[in-house]
């Protein structure tokens, strides 16, 4: 705690009144006894220096180092795209809550992912992210180091965040390859997240892979003992850590102490969303730093499989659910596969309402969310109110990004996260008329869509034009929203403002999934079909519901199941039973947001991969 005053000779504390104190170049320094005090005075030098190189200090003691190609780390700054990122920077905060000793190294992407224009059809424009100017957020680094691509040396340099408190810090280094000595393109490569082609992305992640190892060492990082890769894209690494091992022959790699050294987390069942690179345009972008034997022997026979090199070369390796542990085995046959359940930075995800309200009924959830769960004592009014101001700034919000007016009284659902075909955003449109039919016997029903498609991907982008089309269609009786932009900020407002969180992935290809986590630390329920996150955490009529029966129902009988569902359960509680809607909200939060928190997560992080 920086407002506890410690002798400098024992550590002690002493009382900030004590009158054993002297003054020492102009600064009051006090002692528990006046033997400090006399051993103070023969050396002050010997004790003062500790405090002078308490960074530098802390710089060694970093123990952790997280590899990811995303961050969300400010609204401000454009390192990221969506959940992978939004994770990695919930993950950093809790670390430095934890007082983990991490840090996180990421790049530095100029123009981001991109800006999403939505046209009258629902046709997605991409455009990009106007150039963003590190200087103003970020502290520029000294250090440079290089790394061979396309047999020219690529020079890098590094920006650092930090986040956390004056108590602790935890340091996120931004590769970035905008170096007067690089080429146009070099300079380019870290200018747009997830853009390009292969021969693009493959040498970004060598910047991020080696570029980022090199980094921290001549940053004077140098007692990093566990690099934890959050996905593929960071497993570079690997190979740049067997060839620290100074050998020349692959009898002299120590294959082990490099495994004992990794951690790897993988965030997808999709098996798109694990990068694949050619053998050859691996050898001629990525400069191998290991014989093409021994590469492919880790990566892979046929291509490089960057999951697969995080695997072989991993002491620990996770999915990020229970069901996802499962599907990951399937994928990875024979890999000892394990789970660790994703979570949300409670303090970050919490709207103002819900902090206040905490504070009040639950004064220590901000250091110790687990205490989220005497949200059970909570009384039925302060929660309605707090959820009633949400609700009328997100409406708000609405209104001033559409021009659409909708209702503070009808059953709003929210719908917001990477549009593509599996999420299935227009599964409830399946059958507009029955929809229609709902609402007029079972009251007023209105949805929020926001969600970006990748530029290439044509299955997302239909669903955001088929979720328009429905919203021309039977917008009168059904009022439907699509906002473009999805971001942080608005994540924020809509997880905290809907009545109900829905999520309707095809089974098993959600991985976990967090924003129904986000809106369970509002108090909002989620309604999903039970895959990712929610089979740990749905309890039927109690935290939200689920849409079909079991995690092995059919699929096809989802869209069927939604419409049941609302009409016959979800429905008749919000409009008849609102103690009992409450009831459902104040399980959301304490058992819910109590666990599927970051704190939580980092602790398993901690106890089963970095010191398991
Ligand atoms: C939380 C979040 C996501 C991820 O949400 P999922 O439910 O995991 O799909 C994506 N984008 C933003 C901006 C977020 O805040």
């Amino acid at each position: 705690m920086s407002s506890v005053q410690k002798d400098p000779v024992c550590g002690m504390v002493v009382a900030p009144d004590s009158n054993l104190f002297l003054t020492f170049e102009g600064q009051t320094i006090r002692f528990c006894s006046e033997y400090c005090r006399k051993k103070f005075q023969e050396r002050p030098r010997r004790y003062l220096a500790e405090t002078v190189h308490a960074d530098e200090d802390a710089k060694e003691a970093r123990r952790v180092a997280y590899f990811t190609m995303e961050v969300a780390l400010d609204p401000g700054i454009p390192s990221y795209s969506g959940g992978l990122g939004v994770l990695a920077g919930d993950m950093l905060r809790a670390c430095a809550d934890l007082h983990v000793p991490g840090v996180g190294v990421s790049m530095l992407w100029r123009k981001g992912y991109f800006e999403q224009i939505l046209d009258a059809k629902g046709i997605q424009h991409e455009q990009p992210v106007t150039h963003f100017d590190p200087s103003r957020l970020l502290h520029p680094l000294v250090p440079r180091v290089e790394v061979l691509i396309e047999n020219r040396l690529v020079r890098i340099r590094a920006w650092q965040y930090d986040l956390g408190d004056a108590d602790f810090r935890v340091p996120v280094i931004l590769l970035d390859t905008n170096a007067d000595e690089n080429s146009e393109y070099d300079r380019s490569l870290t200018d747009s997240l997830y853009g390009g082609d292969q021969s693009y992305r493959l040498a970004q992640e060598a910047v991020l892979g080696i570029g980022g190892v090199r980094m921290l060492q001549a940053l004077g990082y140098c007692g990093i003992q566990r690099f934890h890769m959050n996905e593929g894209h960071a497993s570079l690494l690997t190979l740049e850590l067997l060839n620290w091992q100074g050998g020349t022959e692959p009898a002299d790699w120590d294959f082990e102490d490099v495994r004992q050294r990794c951690i790897f987390t993988t965030h997808t069942p999709v098996p798109a969303g694990h990068d694949q690179f050619e053998w050859p345009s691996v050898e001629q972008i990525a400069g191998l730093t290991v014989p093409a034997e021994v590469a492919r022997m880790l990566g892979g026979e046929k291509r490089l499989n960057m999951t697969l090199l995080g695997l072989n070369l991993s002491r620990y390796v996770n999915g990020v659910a229970q069901r996802h542990e499962e599907v990951s085995r399937e994928m990875f046959p024979g890999y000892p596969i394990h789970h660790i359940t994703n979570g949300v930075h409670s303090a970050t995800w919490t709207c103002e309402s819900f902090q206040r309200l905490y504070d009040e009924y639950i004064p220590d959830w901000r250091k110790d969310p687990a205490m989220l769960r005497k949200a059970l004592s909570i009384p039925n009014e302060r929660i309605s109110a707090a959820h009633t101001e949400a609700k009328t700034r997100m409406l708000a919000f609405v209104k001033e990004k559409t021009g659409c007016t909708l209702s503070n009284e009808a059953l709003t659902i929210g719908f917001a996260r990477r549009a593509t075909a599996y999420k299935r955003a227009s599964l409830v449109f399946t059958d507009p008329a029955r929809l229609v039919q709902i609402v007029k016997s079972a009251g007023p029903l209105q949805f929020i869509f926001a969600g970006k498609a990748h530029p290439h991907d044509e299955g997302g982008k239909r669903e955001i034009e088929n979720v328009v089309a429905v919203a021309q269609e039977i917008g009168q009786e059904v009022p439907i929203v699509y906002l473009e932009n999805y971001d942080l900020e608005m994540a924020k407002l809509l997880v905290a403002g809907v009545d109900l969180w829905m999520n309707t992935p095809q089974r098993p290809m959600e991985a976990s999934g967090t924003s129904g986590m986000k809106a369970a630390h509002n108090g909002v329920p989620s309604f999903s079909t039970l895959d990712g996150w929610w089979i740990e955490g749905h309890i039927e009529g109690l935290t939200g519901w689920s849409i079909g029966e079991s995690a092995a129902a059919d699929p096809k009988g989802d869209a069927k199941a939604l419409l049941d569902k609302l009409e016959e359960v979800i429905l008749p509680v919000f409009y008849r039973d609102h103690e009992q809607w409450i009831d459902v909200m104040r399980h959301a939060i304490a058992l819910n947001a109590s666990y599927f928190n970051t704190h939580r997560m980092v602790q398993q992080y901690v106890t089963n991969a970095y010191l398991g």
